[in-house]
């Protein structure tokens, strides 16, 4: 039967994530074998498969550059003599001793494109929005509506849960959505999906994380970052200040530069509004936090904001974005009392004024406000 003389050719000719369901017969082995040295063991719930992530049926090399899934054929080199299909891990780096080694130097993450980041991060928005936390996070003192958003506008956010095991569930879930939407892109780190998102990372038994590997006492806001098109680059996390310490930051990038094949978000800027919908020579006004700049806009429709993640950040950005327009720079009024601020804030009118006569621009000058 041609069933039993599958090739190597026959798998890469299978639609993605194909699910092999008929595995009684054992297939033809194929020339090539996976490079291992070290020997099998089976998938556990505790060390599931990388492939289909599922505990039980397939199995793994013991320096875990091949895995032997017995779901998935797409994307494998060829085929067991078991009939499961081989699938190497080109990135974890090769080794004669895993016990010893059991902390490789992380490979270092490439971050996924601007269209696979914006769709997850609209998607962890959207399947667990700030809405499930509402008296803590949209109604509270410290809520979004208390700051003076609109009740419609909450839905631009979402939240984190505090506990490690949740936001696993969610990490899944996402995985999923990858899998789906980005089948091309999941081929990239052995099926991973979310890996290469910031905030997103993978434990050492294959687990997919979000956040940090850490327990909290309350939810967390979730706060998108866009850019000039609209499209969600990054977020920031709102912690609860009763998970804070003291001299602790309130707002952190949902990233993951730390974690196990976890990347950095970079610090981007925000925008309230399209550029392109904008004419030069109209006024933009310059925040500090995308919170505070939709705030802004929520309570004065006309206004166009550009906010920085801090005060001291990505001020090339900020005079690139603002270059063609009059900038109002609104950061808070400690400006007046707090020296390190105001350094900043001269910094930044500095580069603008400088970047203004490399170019021979000559417009109206920047504005303080507060
Ligand atoms: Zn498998």
């Amino acid at each position: 039967m041609a069933n039993n003389r599958l090739r190597l050719t026959d798998f890469q000719l299978m639609p993605a994530c194909k699910t092999d369901t008929k595995q009684s017969k054992p297939r033809a082995s194929s020339a090539w074998q996976p490079p291992v040295s070290n020997g099998f063991r089976k998938v556990t719930t505790k060390r599931p498969c990388r492939i289909c992530h599922k505990p039980d049926w397939c199995g793994y090399s013991t320096d875990e550059r091949t895995s032997i899934c017995m779901r998935v054929s797409d994307g494998a080199k060829g085929t067991a003599r078991n009939g499961g299909n081989i699938h190497v891990h080109n990135d974890v780096p090769p080794t004669n001793s895993p016990r010893y080694n059991t902390k490789p130097a992380p490979p270092s993450i490439e971050i996924a494109p601007i269209e696979i980041r914006d769709a997850v991060y609209r998607e962890l928005i959207r399947s667990s929005p700030v809405q499930k936390y509402y008296p803590h996070l949209i109604d509270g003192p410290d809520g979004l509506l208390s700051r003076g958003l609109l009740e419609g506008e909450t839905s631009n956010y979402g939240a984190l849960r505090p506990t490690r095991k949740e936001r696993a569930q969610l990490a899944r879930q996402l995985r999923k959505f990858v899998l789906d939407k980005f089948p091309e892109y999941c081929r990239r780190y052995s099926y991973a999906g979310v890996v290469g998102i910031p905030g997103f990372w993978q434990d050492a038994n294959g687990i997919v994380q979000l956040w940090k590997p850490r327990e909290y006492k309350m939810p967390m806001l979730v706060i998108p970052y866009k850019d000039n098109r609209g499209r969600i680059k990054a977020c920031q996390l709102r912690l609860h200040r009763g998970d804070i310490s003291e001299g602790e930051k309130r707002y952190r990038w949902l990233a993951s530069p730390l974690e196990r094949r976890g990347c950095s978000s970079g610090t981007p800027i925000h925008f309230t509004f399209r550029p392109s919908t904008l004419s030069h020579g109209q006024t933009v006004l310059i925040t500090e936090g995308a919170l505070k700049a939709e705030t802004l806009v929520s309570l004065r429709p006309q206004v166009r904001a550009i906010a920085t993640s801090g005060v001291s950040c990505s001020h090339a950005e900020i005079v690139e974005a603002a270059r063609t327009y009059n900038a109002l720079i609104a950061f808070d009024a400690d400006h007046k009392t707090n020296p390190a601020v105001c350094r900043q804030l001269a910094r930044l009118i500095a580069a603008r004024e400088q970047d203004a006569a490399r170019r021979n621009y000559h417009r109206t000058r920047s504005k303080l406000n507060h």
